[in-house]
């Protein structure tokens, strides 16, 4: 496709890797932190954040996930209610820093969603928000504390994410809905 080409792989991973320095700058040796992907593509991202927060501070980083659908009535339109299923979170959430990583964040309500089910299923000290795209657009007061590309993307475009695990290839495609 001729769709312009926001990262390449090398620059995802040097976005990965800058990220990574921001969590353990952020956190120092706190042993309270855990991973929280949201699935698809946000808990692959969360794994590769996972292999090099362990190896940075050479101790075990607990990985959970959530699985999030946006189901919008009718597809023209971009509000929704976002479902969130039943989710794998093998630690207690009491007392721990939280880190919830996903690909992109639009308009807030995907996280907005997770946050509601997180806080039913116990009680973080607090939680944060790792992405690897802000396509700018947000509909809330949610925020990244962690952005790999921010960018104010126009409505009538899709930041197509690609990522080894599900497509085949490392890549931030800009593309046309
Ligand atoms: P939000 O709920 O913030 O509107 O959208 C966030 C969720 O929808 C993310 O989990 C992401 O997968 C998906 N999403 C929204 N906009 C885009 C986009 O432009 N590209 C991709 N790949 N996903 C998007
Ligand atoms: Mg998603």
């Amino acid at each position: 496709s001729n769709a312009p080409c926001l990262l390449d792989a090398k620059q995802m991973e040097t976005h990965l890797q800058r990220l990574c320095r921001e969590i353990t700058a952020a956190f120092g040796d706190d042993p309270s932190i855990a991973l929280l992907g949201i699935r698809t593509r946000g808990l692959h991202l969360a794994e590769r954040l996972k292999a090099m927060l362990e190896e940075v501070l050479q101790r075990d980083v607990p990985l959970g996930v959530l699985d999030i659908t946006l189901y919008r009535d009718d597809l023209s339109e971009l509000a929704g209610s976002p479902i969130v299923r039943p989710t794998e979170i093998p630690f207690s959430l009491r007392e721990r820093s939280v880190i919830l990583v996903d690909d992109v964040l639009f308009t807030g309500r995907t996280i907005r969603a997770a946050l509601d089910a997180l806080l039913d299923h116990g009680r973080p000290k607090r939680v944060w928000l790792a992405v690897l795209v802000d396509r700018g657009g947000r509909e809330v007061p949610i925020q990244g504390d962690f952005v790999g590309l921010k960018l104010d993307v126009a409505l009538t475009h899709r930041v197509a994410v690609r990522m080894k695990e599900a497509d085949g290839e490392d890549s931030v495609l800009l593309e046309t809905r």
